[in-house]
């Protein structure tokens, strides 16, 4: 449990290392990277995808680097997502995409998002395809969900992500209702402090469970993004017991992790969408990853000397 909480810290703490950040955009993904990264352009990413699909697994992509420093970089992350959102609809991928919100510039003027996301989802709307707002620490979480609410009118294929750690997520739940959301629930990714967010794991995992049956019984769709067994079979009785049809819901992945889950998942009935992050700022990306989970080290590590 200590070593556990060594490490994750260690992890989040390699995360914001300049030094390693530069290092890993020189040596690319080669070195373990790509057994949860689907390359540093999204053409390299394309092949992966139609396998994904022809698994029958679903997609939502995401492009790395989170934090921009000016305008025009947000502004030019924008039309990135156009392209990638281009290229998906020409090559007749199922895949969704995800950002972030401060890659767009959400810290640097509120205004430039709004237009950078409504330049977006123009182009979504017109090509079918659904766009998911990730959610970033918490000091960013009010700003996003009103975002969020403002253009969700608008665009109706739009999505965020609600996290069961924070205290607030069930009346977030509850605000987002007349929106009828279409809601990614996680337990959430971040490092936050005993003022906003559960601190234990149980108070978690119970939360999203409460969070996961309001929005379903809101009878909005809801996507279940977890690899926590205990989540999943939570779900399945859930459903099952309140009949709420398969095409109301959907399980989500990170990519790599818990394959041979995501396979079952499928040959049960249910929708499986693979969460696939792309770009060449996958580094921090992939220490986030290895502090959730260490064993993820394992397959790291065995990369750094097979290849
Ligand atoms: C598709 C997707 C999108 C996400 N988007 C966001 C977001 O926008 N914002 C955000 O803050 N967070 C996001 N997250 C991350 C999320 O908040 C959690 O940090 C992350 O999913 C870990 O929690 P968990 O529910 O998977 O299980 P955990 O609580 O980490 O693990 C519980 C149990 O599940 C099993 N398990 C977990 N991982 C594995 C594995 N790799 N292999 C085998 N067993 C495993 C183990 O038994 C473990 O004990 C996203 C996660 C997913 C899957």
């Amino acid at each position: 449990m200590i070593l556990e909480a060594i490490s994750k810290n260690f992890f989040l703490y390699l995360s914001k290392n300049k030094v390693l950040d530069r290092m890993a955009k020189r040596f690319g993904t080669k070195f373990g990277a790509d057994k949860i990264v689907g390359g540093e352009t999204f053409s390299q990413a394309i092949p992966l995808i139609e396998t994904l699909n022809h698994e029958g697994l679903q997609v939502t992509v995401d492009h790395l680097g989170e934090f921009v420093n000016s305008k025009k970089e947000a502004r030019e992350r924008a039309q990135e997502c156009i392209e990638t959102i281009q290229a998906i609809s020409h090559h007749q991928l199922n895949s969704e995409v995800s950002l972030k919100l401060t890659s767009l510039g959400l810290d640097i003027d509120e205004e430039l998002v709004m237009e950078n996301m409504e330049q977006i989802l123009e182009e979504a709307e017109k090509l079918g395809i659904t766009v998911t707002i990730d959610m970033e620490d918490s000091s960013r979480c009010e700003r996003t969900l009103a975002i969020y609410k403002a253009l969700k009118e608008n665009y109706p294929n739009l999505g965020t992500v609600i996290q069961s750690y924070l205290y607030k997520s069930e009346e977030y739940v509850d605000e987002l209702d007349p929106y009828r959301p279409y809601l990614r629930l996680v337990k959430g990714a971040y490092k936050e402090s005993g003022k906003v967010a559960f601190q234990e794991k149980q108070k978690v995992d119970e939360n999203l469970k409460g969070l996961i049956k309001k929005n379903l019984l809101n009878g909005h769709y809801t996507a279940i993004a977890s690899h926590d067994d205990a989540i999943l079979d939570y779900t399945k009785r859930l459903v099952k017991e309140h009949g709420i049809p398969n095409d109301q819901f959907e399980f989500q992945m990170l990519y790599g992790m818990r394959n041979q889950t995501q396979h079952e998942l499928l040959k049960e009935g249910y929708t499986v969408r693979v969460y696939l992050p792309y770009g060449e700022d996958w580094y921090g990306y992939f220490m986030r990853r290895l502090a959730e989970r260490p064993a993820n080290i394992a397959f790291a590590v065995k990369g750094i000397f097979t290849k």
